[in-house]
């Protein structure tokens, strides 16, 4: 039997090029290797945008586009609208018990999205227990392996402890999942920021058409001190090298550039020319398979229905046996493969 992925997006904006290459790329690759469900995260995505289910709503199908054009296959990778998968929620409760409020206050990540949003003394308690629901999402698919960006990090470990404790107190009924990090873990903004993220306004969109993208890159956080062509410039903290890094291929070409920038007299421009080029080379072919699946909506919409339904069989599995481990299976009948259960 195959082992299984468990990896999903926050429908709060179209994907951005962060995305792509901190976890739509290894998925792509591995979704023939293994039994691969993605979650459209609505659920967690109202933790933080409550207020705008209409924006939330408006970006699931976005998103299904987006796995469709990176080269996500139906019928290999599962896509699941997470809020139609009551297990989830029901997960979530039981695991709750398990966790403490001193122990979530320590996430780095959510720490550091309390303090973006600005939330002060006033954090939505769903949102500040929003690393549990994820531990719901990757157990209920019985997930072995959860490609994601380094964000995520402390959620799958977050995730481990849960099914440790659970698994000693109830029964061993839940796997242990690990984190597969690409070797770009996290691509920074096009402001220079540490992450590129949709709610920060500094992403490049796998659907900005071209001219946007262009536009973008020009407008690119680069070293500030490095004023006039002939003087040396910094690589580190710069973007525009972090996204070589991420996407040329031609790695000599990149280090080329870099010894040439930190001389001096190679000018912003320049690299950014050159990094416009790279860029499109993997954003040409996407963005022009994201306009044909576009053309056949209800094409996606049938997608993601299909693999909510089947998402749903695979998540009410592990639910009974989570019912049986915790003495909740009231009136099931004894859990028996179909076989046995025909001839009794
Ligand atoms: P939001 O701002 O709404 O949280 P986001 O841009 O952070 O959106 P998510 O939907 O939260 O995107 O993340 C989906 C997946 O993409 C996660 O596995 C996350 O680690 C990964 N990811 C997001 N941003 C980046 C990035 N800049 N670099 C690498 N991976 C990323
Ligand atoms: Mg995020």
């Amino acid at each position: 039997m195959k082992q299984r992925i468990l990896t999903g997006d926050r429908p709060t904006g179209p994907l951005h090029i962060g995305h792509y290459v901190g976890s739509l790329r290894n998925r792509v690759r591995l979704q023939h290797e293994y039994e691969t469900y993605i979650l459209i995260a609505d659920v967690q995505a109202l933790t933080d945008n409550f207020e705008h289910p209409q924006k939330v709503r408006d970006n699931v199908l976005e998103v299904a586009l987006d796995y469709l054009a990176v080269g996500l296959e139906p019928e290999h990778a599962t896509f699941v609208i997470q809020s139609m998968i009551p297990e989830i929620a029901e997960l979530t409760v039981f695991y709750l018990n398990l966790v403490t409020v001193s122990h979530l206050n320590q996430n780095p990540t959510v720490k550091s999205e309390i303090q973006q949003k600005g939330y002060g003394s006033a954090i939505p308690a769903g949102f500040f227990v929003y690393p549990v629901s994820q531990a719901a999402d990757i157990t209920a698919f019985g997930a072995h392996l959860v490609p994601v960006g380094d964000d995520q990090l402390p959620m799958i470990e977050q995730t481990a402890e849960i099914v440790r404790r659970f698994n000693r107190l109830y029964a061993p009924v839940l796997v242990e999942p690990k984190a597969l990090l690409s070797e770009v873990s996290r691509l920074p903004g096009l402001d220079g920021k540490a992450k590129m993220s949709k709610s920060l306004g500094n992403a490049i969109f796998l659907s900005d058409p071209a001219d946007v993208v262009a536009q973008k890159v020009r407008g690119m956080y680069t070293d500030p001190n490095h004023l006039r062509v002939e003087d040396p410039g910094q690589v580190e903290g710069n973007p525009v090298f972090a996204y070589l890094d991420a996407f040329d291929p031609d790695k000599e070409r990149v280090q080329g550039l870099k010894d040439h920038y930190r001389r001096g007299g190679l000018g912003d421009v320049k690299v950014k020319r050159h990094l416009l080029e790279v860029l499109e080379a993997t954003l040409g072919p996407i963005r022009e398979r994201r306009a044909e699946f576009a053309r056949n909506m209800d094409f996606v919409e049938h997608t993601v229905q299909q693999g909510t339904a089947r998402g749903r069989e695979v998540a009410a599995a592990t639910m009974a046996a989570v019912r049986a481990a915790m003495r909740l299976d009231y009136f099931a009948q004894p859990v028996l493969p179909p076989a046995v259960r025909d001839e009794g």
